[in-house]
C-alpha cells in the first residue's frame, strides 16, 4: 500500500483531484459544491441464512454520486474492507469516467462487506438477492444500473437481475449490465477493458513517436485486464517483458509467451514460475527498464516511494487509482506519460453501455459491431482528452477531469435547479 492509502481516505483523495481542476475552471459555484457531494448514499443492514442455519447480519452500500448526464452506473463490489467512504470515492470517479467517454450516465457505485472466499455459493446468492430486495427502490433501467466489480461476476448480476425483475413483476435485463450472454450480456465484455486499454496505448504510441510493434512492455496483475493486455499486446508484435500477479512474478528479455503465462496460471494459480522466465518481485517490475508500463492489478502501486525509480516512458493506468497524486507529480517532472485510468481503462463502461442499448432495444449485436463502435468511442475519447491537455498544457489526467468537470457541469446547468 503506498502512503496515500495511510493518510488520506479514498474521498478525501477523490475531492482533492476534484478540487484541484474544478479550481483552475469557470464553474457556477452552487454547481462546483454540489459536484462535490454524492447525490445520494443508501446504508443497509441485512438478514442472510447461512448454511449451517444461524441467520448473519450484512452491511451494504449503494452510492449515486451525480445523474445530470443520466442515469447512475458504477459497479457492486463485496469485500471485507468495503466502507461507506470507500464507496463514495468510487461513484465519484465513475461519474468523471461515464463523462469523460461521453456516455449518457451518471455515476453510482455500491458494495455489501463480506469475504465471498469464505462463504458458499448459496450463501452468496442469499446475500445477493436481499441486498438487491433493499436496494431495489434505488436501482433501475432509467435510474441506476449496477456491474460487477471486485468479487461480483455475471452469476451475481444475473440473480440482481432475477430478483430485481420477480418484485418488479416484469423482465427488465437492464438494470444490471455484466450479465451472461444467455441473459443479455453484451458479446465482446470480456475483452472489452483491455481493447480499451490496447486502443489508448496505440494512440499514444503515433502521437508520441514510439513504433507499437517495437514496444516492450511489463504489466502488474494477470487477471480479466492484465492477461488480455498481455495477449492483444503480443499478438500486434510488442514485447511483454515482464508480468507480475499477487503471488509473484516472471521477466524474460526477449519476450514472455502468453501461452506459457496463462498455462502456469491455471495450473499454479500464479504466472509465477512461468518455465524459461527468470523470476521478479512486483517492485522489480514496476521500475522495469521498458516502454510502457501496464498497471493492472490494484490501486497505490506507483506512490512517492517507487515513482522517480520507473523508467517507462508512458503508463496506461489498467487498474482503478494505481498511482498517487505525489506520484504523479514525480512522474509529470521526469517527462512520463500517463494515461489516466478514467480514460485507459472506460472500455469496459463503455461495452456496458452497449449492454444496456441493446437490452433496451431488445436487439443484439455482433461480436464485431461490439469492437468497431468501441474503436470510434475510445479513440475520439483519447483525441479529446490528448487536444485539451495541449490546448490547456496540463497533463493527460488533468485534461481528462477538466472535460468530464465541463461536461456534468453543462448538464446541470442547462437541467436548473428544482423547484
Ligand atoms: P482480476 O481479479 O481478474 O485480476 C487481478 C489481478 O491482480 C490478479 O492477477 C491478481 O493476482 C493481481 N493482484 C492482486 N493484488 C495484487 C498485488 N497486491 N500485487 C500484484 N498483483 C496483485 O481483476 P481485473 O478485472 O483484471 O481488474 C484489475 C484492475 O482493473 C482492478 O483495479 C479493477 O478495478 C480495474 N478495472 C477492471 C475492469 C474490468 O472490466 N475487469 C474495468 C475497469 C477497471
Amino acid at each position: 500500500m503506498g502512503e496515500n492509502a495511510c493518510q488520506e481516505s479514498a474521498y478525501t483523495v477523490a475531492l482533492r483531484q476534484y478540487d484541484s481542476v474544478a479550481d483552475q475552471l469557470d464553474v457556477d459555484p452552487g454547481i462546483r459544491e454540489m459536484m462535490r457531494h454524492p447525490r445520494f448514499s443508501v446504508e443497509v443492514a441485512f438478514p442472510v441464512r447461512m448454511d449451517d442455519g444461524t441467520v448473519k447480519v450484512f452491511k451494504g452500500y449503494r452510492v449515486i454520486h451525480n445523474t445530470a448526464r443520466g442515469p447512475g452506473k458504477g459497479g457492486i463490489r463485496y469485500h471485507p474492507d468495503v466502507t461507506l467512504d470507500e464507496v463514495k470515492a468510487l461513484s465519484m470517479w465513475m461519474t468523471w469516467k461515464s463523462a469523460v467517454m461521453g456516455l449518457p450516465f451518471g455515476g453510482a457505485k455500491g458494495g455489501v462487506v463480506c469475504n465471498p472466499p469464505e462463504l458458499s455459493e448459496g450463501e452468496i446468492e442469499r446475500l445477493t438477492r436481499r441486498f438487491t430486495m433493499e436496494i431495489s427502490d434505488v436501482i433501475g433501467p432509467a435510474t441506476d444500473i449496477p456491474a460487477p466489480d471486485v468479487f461480483t461476476n455475471p452469476q451475481v448480476m444475473a440473480w440482481i437481475m432475477d430478483t430485481y425483475s420477480t418484485q418488479k413483476g416484469c423482465l427488465s435485463p437492464g438494470v444490471v449490465t455484466g450479465k451472461p450472454i444467455p441473459l443479455g450480456g453484451s458479446r465482446g465484455r470480456t475483452t472489452a477493458t483491455a481493447r480499451g486499454i490496447v486502443i489508448c496505448i496505440r494512440e499514444a504510441a503515433k502521437e508520441f513517436g514510439l513504433e507499437l510493434g517495437k514496444l516492450r512492455v511489463a504489466v502488474q496483475g494477470y487477471g480479466n485486464v492484465g492477461s488480455n493486455v498481455v495477449s492483444i499486446l503480443h499478438s500486434y508484435g510488442c514485447k511483454v517483458i515482464g508480468v507480475a500477479d499477487v503471488v509473484g512474478g516472471v521477466y524474460g528479455e526477449d519476450g514472455l509467451d502468453p501461452k506459457a503465462l496463462t498455462a502456469r496460471l491455471k495450473e499454479t494459480g500464479s504466472v509465477e514460475g512461468t518455465p524459461g522466465a527468470d523470476s521478479l518481485s512486483n517492485a522489480e517490475l514496476l521500475e522495469l527498464d521498458c516502454d510502457i508500463l501496464v498497471p493492472a492489478a490494484i490501486e497505490n502501486q506507483i506512490t512517492a516511494g517507487n515513482a522517480s525509480r520507473v523508467k517507462a516512458k508512458l503508463i496506461a493506468e489498467g487498474a482503478n487509482g494505481p498511482t498517487t497524486p505525489e506520484a504523479d507529480e514525480i512522474l509529470s517532472e521526469k517527462g512520463v506519460i500517463v494515461i489516466p485510468d478514467v480514460l485507459a481503462n472506460a472500455g469496459g463502461v463503455t461495452v456496458s453501455y452497449f449492454e444496456w442499448v441493446q437490452n433496451l432495444m431488445h436487439y443484439y449485436w455482433t461480436e464485431d459491431e461490439v469492437h468497431e463502435r468501441l474503436e470510434r468511442i475510445m479513440t475520439d475519447s483519447f483525441a479529446a482528452v490528448l487536444n485539451t491537455a495541449r490546448e490547456k498544457g496540463t497533463s493527460l489526467r488533468a485534461a481528462a477531469y477538466n472535460l468530464a468537470i465541463m461536461r456534468v457541469a453543462e448538464a446541470m446547468k442547462l437541467r436548473g435547479t428544482y423547484p
